[in-house]
């Protein structure tokens, strides 16, 4: 399994003013990249578990090969987190969800407002780096909470529907040491399409 790069729906700049395209550039063609190249080379040490998919190591962490379990957990975690974040913004977001993620977060939260506010104190008060998640339980329940590093609902048997990147890459060289600022403007590259495909892709 050779891991890459995705290739990014929209360019560089498309999300300004809420992410500036320096920071973009940077955390995809940096960041993101040196995740892959990490996680290609823990993997070419274990030819034996090259069939299985990304998702299947993440969520079965204690069955990798010992030596390579740190890096999977960390570089892999960092590329599927970042593909799934540069998957659910978008310049032209839709603004609201509806359908079956609506009837979820209004049984779980009772509305929009107070899982936007949920997530925002989670994203707040994660102390160092890590994600804010809005996650699916094996139940079809919601749950939000943050994680550490690049640590992921997958890791706790659980899938991601939402994620927020709160490592300071995501948002300094804009936001420098105002992560409250940049996780309000966040949310108006939130694109609440690719989060209900997320709800299908994980339902069961
Ligand atoms: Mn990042």
């Amino acid at each position: 399994m050779q891991n890459e790069l995705p290739q990014l729906k929209y360019k560089f700049d498309a999300l300004e003013p809420f992410i500036d395209a320096q920071t973009m550039e940077i955390h995809y063609s940096k960041h993101h990249q040196a995740y892959v190249n990490k996680l290609n080379e823990a993997l070419a040490k274990h030819p034996e578990i090259a069939d299985r998919t990304l998702e299947d190591l993440l969520s079965n962490i204690e069955t990798l090969p010992e030596d390579i379990k740190i890096q999977v957990k960390n570089h892999g975690g960092g590329h599927f987190n970042h593909c799934l974040y540069w998957e659910i913004m978008n310049p032209n977001p839709k603004l609201k969800p509806e359908g079956k993620l609506l009837q979820l977060i209004e049984d779980e939260f009772d509305n929009l407002e107070n899982l936007t506010e949920s997530l925002n104190t989670e994203a707040l008060n994660r102390f160092g780096s890590g994600w804010a998640w809005l996650a699916l339980t094996k139940n079809n329940n919601l749950k939000v909470y943050s994680t550490a590093n690049q640590d992921n609902p997958l890791n706790l048997g659980e899938y991601p529907i939402i994620g927020i990147d709160v490592w300071e890459h995501a948002y300094y060289l804009k936001y420098q040491n105002k992560r409250a600022d940049y996780i309000k403007n966040w949310w108006s590259v939130l694109d609440w399409e690719a989060a209900e495909s997320n709800l299908k892709k994980y339902m069961l």
